[in-house]
């Protein structure tokens, strides 16, 4: 303690930093020095905490200066919505799960006080079946919310008769990132997409039925929409700045719909694609891609990710991506040696990322000779493991029983290294790693 106490205040303040809440709190009591340096801004700039952690929680928003980010569900909303009553702890994430009427009236006067304190920038609700009344003055609070940059909304309920928001409440567009999962475009969506339409980049909708195109060709900035494959698609063919596509899969579709085609077609010109889809469906996942490779796109594409299409589509799509600089795939089986054969230098040539998920064991795998080639041929690649790996302790595989590798592998860091057949150089990732 008395080396501790020997420390400067600005040191003193980055070890408090370190500090679990609970220890701080704990220092707090041992001399007047620390009581005053414990409350210091920096030491709570990182801090989150949950309504599980109840006494801490309520220590921390009648003391604090500041929290990064607090998450809330029944039943400690109600023990926060009265200590955030009186407290000045400002908080920038906020996460609340509603369960009824009665948890919604508790996160309003939550979100009400932490937005008159200011410095709220990120809100996600979790907002299970309710009365489109009973969400209402929570909906309206949040939309109130000044300077908001994230919002997160899950809504459980068919919001499409929500009473309309008072025009006098429209805050300044703020947001950049909006991501609604939603039966519909309903109104609330529509209010954020036409207040924020300035300011948003980054969209995603999880909405079984259709998307808000007239609203979405209306924001200057969009450049990444999630959505899920929808004929409405194919109206956002001229967005100016979107440069990352995600597709989701919906639960309904056997057939590549012929709007989705469309965009990806004769679409903007995408960087960054993420397909994620339902394996059992490969046909629709084969269409994707190769529309994909026939468009506009094809040539600047740097990152796909793919999940649901089979191997072979995307082996005998590589070599139409030539700026390709990172493949995820999910596969349901191990990629076969054609497809490693179809990852060259002559058809991918700035390729530095080729990430896979391991089937059976990661470390025999590594040592499997269609990997190890693969390493070979393409001197800048680095291979991943996705999953996490795991390695099981008691693996009977024969590389295993060798025991080669086996203690440098065993750490989940080891597992997650990027594996390569050079010596780390100016460019690589920081666990760039010589496996050959
Ligand atoms: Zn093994
Ligand atoms: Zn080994
Ligand atoms: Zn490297």
């Amino acid at each position: 303690m008395t080396d501790l106490l020997a420390m400067p205040d600005d040191a003193l303040v980055r070890v408090l930093a370190l500090l679990p809440p609970r220890e701080v709190f704990r220092l707090r009591l041992v001399c007047r020095r620390l009581r005053d340096l414990s409350l210091h801004p920096d030491v709570w700039r990182s801090v989150s905490l949950r309504g599980g952690d109840q006494g801490l929680l309520q220590a921390a928003l009648r003391l604090a200066p500041c929290l990064r980010k607090v998450s809330l569900r029944s039943p400690h909303l109600q023990a926060a919505a009265c200590t955030v009553c009186n407290s000045k702890c400002v908080v920038t994430d906020l996460k609340l799960s509603v369960q009824n009427e009665t948890d919604a009236a508790w996160a309003t006067a939550i979100v009400q006080r932490l937005s008159t304190l200011g410095g709220l920038r990120e809100i996600t609700l979790l907002l299970n079946p309710a009365a489109p009344d009973a969400l209402h003055p929570l909906l309206r609070m949040v939309y109130c919310v000044q300077d908001l940059r994230v919002l997160r909304i899950r809504i459980n309920s068919d919001m499409s008769e929500l009473p309309p928001l008072l025009s006098d409440l429209e805050p300044r567009p703020s947001l950049t990132t909006l991501h609604y999962e939603g039966a519909a475009s309903d109104p609330f969506l529509c209010f954020l997409l036409r207040t924020h339409a300035a300011t948003l980049e980054d969209v995603d909708l999880y909405l079984k039925d259709g998307l808000p195109t007239s609203l979405l060709k209306s924001l200057p900035r969009l450049r990444s929409l999630t959505c899920f494959p929808t004929d409405d698609l194919s109206q956002l063919k001229s967005l100016p700045n979107l440069e990352t596509l995600g597709l989701l899969d919906l639960e309904v579709q056997d057939a590549p719909c012929p709007g989705t085609v469309d965009f990806l077609l004769q679409g903007p010109r995408l960087r960054h694609v993420e397909f994620h889809l339902k394996p059992n469906r490969p046909i629709v996942g084969a269409a994707l891609l190769e529309a994909l490779a026939q468009s506009p796109s094809a040539p600047v594409l740097e990152r796909l990710s793919l999940k649901g299409v089979g191997e072979w589509p995307v082996a005998a799509a590589l070599h139409r991506f030539p700026s390709l600089q990172a493949l995820a795939l999910v596969l349901d089986a191990m990629p076969s040696d054609d497809f490693f054969r179809a990852v060259s230098p002559a058809s991918t040539p700035r390729l530095a990322t080729l990430q896979l998920v391991p089937h059976g064991c990661p470390h025999a795998w590594l040592h499997d000779p269609a990997v190890q080639d693969v390493l070979a041929r393409n001197a800048g690649l680095h291979l991943r493991l996705s999953g996490p790996p795991t390695l099981e302790d008691d693996c009977a595989c024969r590389w295993c029983l060798w025991r080669c590798h086996r203690d440098e592998l065993r750490t989940h860091a080891g597992l997650q290294s990027a594996f390569s057949a050079h010596t780390r150089r100016p460019g690589c990732p920081r666990d760039c790693r010589r496996w050959l």
